[in-house]
């Protein structure tokens, strides 16, 4: 039977992890693996988090399986924090949420969707992307294709972008990141978000929103922006949220697939075939986690406690960010790193080479990931000046 099994390459960012925890350096620095940290280098469990737990310990009743759509108290909750309390398309019953094992189930069961309902579309991804994105649609059948998104220069190409989108076949589905570029951390302005959706309305496209850094961009409101400017707009779009990053959930495996359609019977049809696609794949969706999203932003004491905790890990990051240009400024570099200030959220592609990136783990026991992403949240405020400085070196010479 297994005689005959190639094996396939771990992932590298694992990979990573691996040399990261064999380094004897007291200083290493891992700046690697896609979790928030904390000043002390750990990834908390949310307070908001643990008192919600605590009530749930109390109030569970039953293990029995929830629904194939999952939770309906989290789905009501999570598409107002989304699409907004106010949104049209809530209103009208054009909206609906289907919980998924985190963003990554919530983007299979997308290319599920598409790929059964939807026959014959592409899925456009940004060039660069969050690798799974690659091999996630790929798996569940779809064609992939790319736009330019930040090129060679280690610049936002805005204008490559929506020459692209033009010559896509109407239609076809693109993928945008709603805040938070993963792994560029490069984000569309205003401007440009209303340029692509000129785009996009105009060749009749069908936008998949990944909306996994809710709140760690420019706040929780802010950084729906996008999501809620194309879903007052257009008829139809599809968002996966992840809970993994802002409630600090990750191994709880919460987030949802969010679909808004043109009529409230159509949306019927449509969360008819994702209940029936889920049921393949995971049968129905782990509780825990949607229990605690839903415990907070359903009290308002604890909703205000988790905002506080978002805010928190927004500024830590933004802070990170700042105090890094400034510590490479003596160096005559901030110019040159200037783009790290300005990016959006946990990563930050540096524009450091592959060869840069060796040294700086050989020489300075610093782990980032050969494209040059760092984990900005990974960063220390006590050592960004020892940072600094073994990057003015490997970049010097
Ligand atoms: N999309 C992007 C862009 C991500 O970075 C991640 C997490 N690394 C996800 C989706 C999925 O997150 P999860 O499945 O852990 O909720």
């Amino acid at each position: 039977h297994f005689g005959q099994i190639p094996r396939v390459p771990g992932d590298p960012i694992l990979g990573l992890m691996d040399l990261y925890r064999a380094d004897p350096n007291p200083a290493k620095l891992d700046l690697g693996v896609g979790v928030y940290k904390d000043a002390q280098g750990l990834t908390p469990i949310p307070r908001a988090v643990k008192l919600a737990e605590q009530r749930l310990v109390d109030s569970e009743q039953t293990k029995s399986y929830i629904g194939g759509h999952g939770d309906a108290q989290f789905g009501a909750l999570l598409l107002r924090q989304v699409l907004g309390s106010r949104a049209i398309a809530l209103g009208e019953q054009r909206a609906g949420c289907t919980q998924a094992p985190g963003g990554t189930g919530a983007l299979r069961l997308a290319g599920e969707f598409i790929a059964k309902c939807l026959p014959g579309r592409s899925i456009w991804l940004s060039d660069p992307t969050w690798p799974i994105h690659e091999t996630l649609f790929a798996a569940a059948g779809l064609r992939v294709q790319h736009y330019p998104y930040v090129g060679a220069d280690n610049r936002l190409d805005v204008d490559g972008m929506l020459a692209a989108l033009q010559q896509v076949p109407p239609g076809d589905v693109v993928l945008l990141h709603a805040c938070c570029h993963n792994p560029t951390g490069f984000d569309l302005n205003h401007d440009d978000w209303l340029r692509v959706l000129d785009v996009v309305r105009a060749r009749e496209l069908l936008p998949l929103f990944d909306f996994a850094y809710q709140g760690f961009g420019d706040g929780l409101e802010e950084d729906a922006w996008a999501v809620r400017l194309f879903a007052e707009t257009l008829p139809e779009m599809l968002i996966t949220s992840s809970c993994s990053k802002n409630f600090g959930l990750y191994r709880e495996r919460t987030g949802a697939l969010i679909a808004v359609t043109s009529e409230a019977q159509r949306l019927l049809d449509v969360r008819s075939q994702l209940a029936s696609l889920a049921r393949n794949l995971w049968s129905t969706p782990p509780a825990h986690g949607a229990a605690v999203v839903a415990t907070i932003l359903g009290d308002e004491p604890l909703r205000q406690i988790w905002q506080d905790e978002v805010e928190r890990m927004r500024q830590r990051i933004a802070s990170l960010r700042q105090g890094l240009v400034e510590a490479l400024t003596p160096y005559g570099l901030a110019e040159r790193f200037a783009h790290i200030a300005q990016q959006r959220g946990m990563f930050s592609y540096t524009g450091l080479t592959a060869e840069q990136v060796r040294r700086l783990r050989a020489e300075d026991s610093v782990y980032l990931v050969e494209s040059g992403r760092a984990n900005v949240a990974g960063l220390d405020a006590e050592r960004l000046d020892a940072l600094a400085k073994a990057i003015a070196r490997v970049v010097s010479n």
